[in-house]
């Protein structure tokens, strides 16, 4: 039998190249195992929505179906009714289905198979392979020893198989109160993998199953469960994180100890890391019920929801996925690599409109009073089948408040007094003068313009090194933006001082809402869940806050791409 799992050198090198699981899978079925099949599942527990993490596994898991002909199941890991919720469910469902995956009929819950993990139970203790131990808690925790150090077996190991028949059958009847006994399998107390010390196979839980009702009082632990689920329902390559990585060798033992259908292999991969960001729903749960955020689909959360709320893509988190690889150690991915892979999709796709986000009224002083005029601009210049569209210009507009300022810096190219700027798509301006209130803030700028630079270039050939975006006061119309930072102000969120938690690093800043924003009125036409980007003010999508009088937009991300500049 395996102990503690070292890679061999053909693992480690597989291990080096960007998927090593492919290879495995291509191999085994080079060498015809499983009848040249490949069935994959992904088993999230439903006790908390998917993140980006589990994002990467199912990726993969379907991913490596499709690519070599076989399926995917999505199995329901209930094992656990304390923590697990129908909502959980429905949501792991959309998320996977809108990241572009499907499971077709092979939709699964452990909890299905409660029956024939008892009588897999009952067959290991007629082979005198488990046993009915009634220990607390405590002290099968003292006795299992330590890495250094074997387990002491327990005074009730050597039960006879009647003995241990018939507290188990009586165990769930419901004889036994919460606590106070637990099956184990019998393995070896002096294993080098603690796992193997005889574990817990079934502990007494009064819990309401949100599927299974009161219909059972015992339930089976993970590891119990797990690997004879794969097998129930022939999955081929069992596709899981490092941490199980030390639970294959008993993974293996309740494989080759029961009378299963068929012998999954279970094969471990780095878990995904990100910078600012926590991963597990523990602490995503924390967040939610303890109002750090607005919920589970939270923009800021890691989640699905949350990612597809905040603007992402399916296609860039898939791609995201598929860049990030498959390592066997663990690593921390730089959450920036997510941000552009977003940019990279978005950069096509969204059409480029204008937005103010913080206005300051602009009155071209020669421009005629109750004149308008019509300006062409281009959808997406990445894109020509975007079209164009039109814009009304006029004598009062809006700009951002930081294009304009009255005592500029040298290598300030926007618009100050006596400089000259392009207006996007419009007329060149010059800055003249400013007005101001009481307490001396700017409350508008006057300007020029110069009637021979239409559409943005001066018959003159004069230059100009400043273009700006702006919107017209008498067509626009008033929106909320929501910009949003680093939920974290820490780039590992759980490195704190003592006595803290990692909510100690939370970013007070996370989330700035702008009530005041001015967009253009082709803004109107656009649905919850649609993406634009507001021209130098990066991509943006309608949130589901909206209404047909108050549009509220998420920013997806800023414009800046740092990870493009690492990257070269
Ligand atoms: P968490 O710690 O976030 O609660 P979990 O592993 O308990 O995660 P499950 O619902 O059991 O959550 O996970 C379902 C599948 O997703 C498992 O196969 C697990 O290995 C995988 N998974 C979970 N988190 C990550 C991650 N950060 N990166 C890659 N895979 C992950
Ligand atoms: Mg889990």
């Amino acid at each position: 039998m395996e102990a503690e799992k070292t890679l061999t050198s053909d693992e480690a090198s597989m291990a080096k190249s960007s998927n090593f699981i492919k290879e495995i899978i291509a191999e085994d079925l080079k060498a015809g195992k499983n009848g040249g099949q490949i069935v994959t599942r992904f088993p999230p527990e439903p006790n908390g929505y998917l993140h980006i993490g589990h994002a990467k596994a199912f990726c993969l898991d379907f991913g490596l179906a499709k690519e070599f002909g076989g399926h995917c199941n999505l199995r329901l890991d209930d094992t656990n009714p304390t923590k697990e919720d129908t909502e959980y469910v429905d949501a792991i469902k959309e998320d996977i289905h809108w990241l572009g995956f499907d499971w077709g009929d092979h939709e699964y819950f452990a909890s299905d198979y409660f029956e024939q993990l008892y009588e897999w139970a009952i067959y290991l203790i007629k082979q005198g392979k488990a046993y009915v131990d009634d220990s607390t808690a405590e002290e099968i925790k003292a006795s299992r020893g330590t890495l250094t150090e074997p387990g002491k077996p327990s005074k009730y190991r050597d039960r006879s198989v009647e003995e241990n028949l018939d507290l188990f059958t009586r165990m769930r009847a419901g004889e036994f109160a919460d606590g106070s006994k637990v099956l184990r399998a019998k393995i070896d107390m002096a294993s080098p993998n603690i796992n193997l010390r005889d574990p817990t196979m079934y502990r007494i839980r009064r819990f309401h199953h949100h599927r299974t009702g009161d219909k059972w009082c015992i339930y089976p632990m993970y590891d119990f469960a797990h690997g004879q689920s794969d097998a129930i329902e022939g999955v081929t390559h069992s596709i899981c994180t490092l941490e199980f990585e030390i639970h294959r060798p008993l993974y293996d033992w309740f494989i080759a100890n029961l009378p299963v259908p068929a012998k999954p292999r279970q094969i471990e991969f780095a878990r995904l890391n990100l910078t600012y960001t926590v991963m597990s729903k523990r602490k995503l749960l924390k967040l939610v019920q303890e109002k750090y955020v607005n919920g589970w689909d939270d923009p800021r959360m890691p989640t699905i929801a949350g990612l597809r709320r905040r603007g992402y893509t399916p296609e860039s988190i898939r791609n995201f996925a598929e860049r990030i690889g498959v390592a066997k150690r663990d690593s921390t991915v730089d959450v920036a690599l997510l941000e552009h892979c977003v940019r990279d999709d978005l950069n096509t796709k969204a059409p480029r409109l204008m937005a103010v986000l913080h206005p300051l009224k602009l009155i071209i002083d020669n421009y005629p009073e109750g004149q308008e005029e019509k300006l062409t601009a281009i959808n997406n210049p990445e894109d020509e089948s975007a079209g164009t569209r039109e814009l009304t210009f006029g004598r009062e507009l809006f700009i951002e408040r930081d294009d304009f300022m009255e005592d500029p810096p040298k290598k300030y190219f926007r618009l100050s007094i006596g400089k000259e700027v392009r207006l996007r798509y419009g007329y060149y301006v010059t800055a003249t003068s400013v007005d101001k209130d009481a307490e001396g803030n700017i409350t508008a700028v006057h300007c020029t313009y110069d009637p021979a630079t239409k559409g943005g270039s001066s018959p003159d050939g004069r230059k100009v090194k400043g273009t700006i975006h702006w919107v017209n006061a008498k067509t626009a119309l008033s929106a909320e933006v929501r910009l949003y930072d680093r939920l974290f102000t820490k780039e590992n969120p759980e490195e704190v001082a003592e006595g803290e938690d990692f909510t100690a690093n939370l970013n007070p800043n996370s989330l700035e809402i702008l009530s005041d924003v001015l967009i253009e009125p082709d803004l109107a036409k656009v649905q919850v869940g649609d993406h634009v980007q507001f021209e130098r003010q990066g991509y943006f999508t309608l949130d589901k806050d909206s209404s047909k009088e108050h549009l509220v937009f998420n920013r997806t991300v800023a414009l800046k791409d740092s990870w493009a500049k690492i990257a070269g």
